[in-house]
This record gives structure tokens, C-alpha cells and sequence, in this order.
């Protein structure tokens, strides 16, 4: 079984899946090459699909915590 690792990028917080047997991974947005660490995996998951979701619920969840800190 293939894990998928939901993994974000150091330098712009960007998310991105990849797979667990990778040890670097390239961010799409700023280009940016990390190595996979334990502290930028933010969720796993068992299929593409399942990381897809994990990463439209993080998204949402961090721009409802963008809605709740304005004044
Ligand atoms: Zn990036």
C-alpha cells in the first residue's frame, strides 16, 4: 500500500501530496526543494484522493481561522 503524505513547503506554506517514499519534494508554487521532515508532514493519507480532500480541509480550516482572528 502506498502512503500519501500531505506535506507543506518551508518557504511559502503551500501544500502539496507526495508520496511516503520520497525523501525530497519540489513545492509547485515557489519552486522551493525541502527535504521531507517529520515537522512539515501535516496529515497522511491512503490514496491521492484522500490526500486531495486532507488538503481542501486544511485549506479551509486555515482560512476560517484567518475569518475568526479579524476584529
Ligand atoms: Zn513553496
Amino acid at each position: 500500500m502506498v502512503r500519501y503524505l500531505v506535506v507543506v513547503c518551508a518557504s511559502c506554506g503551500g501544500y502539496r501530496v507526495v508520496s511516503g517514499v520520497q525523501k525530497t519534494f519540489r513545492c509547485f508554487s515557489c519552486g522551493n526543494v525541502s527535504s521531507l521532515k517529520q515537522e512539515l508532514i501535516v496529515a497522511y493519507a491512503n490514496s491521492a484522493e484522500e490526500a486531495r480532500q486532507r488538503i481542501a480541509y486544511l485549506k479551509i480550516s486555515k482560512a476560517a481561522k484567518r475569518e475568526a482572528s479579524k476584529p
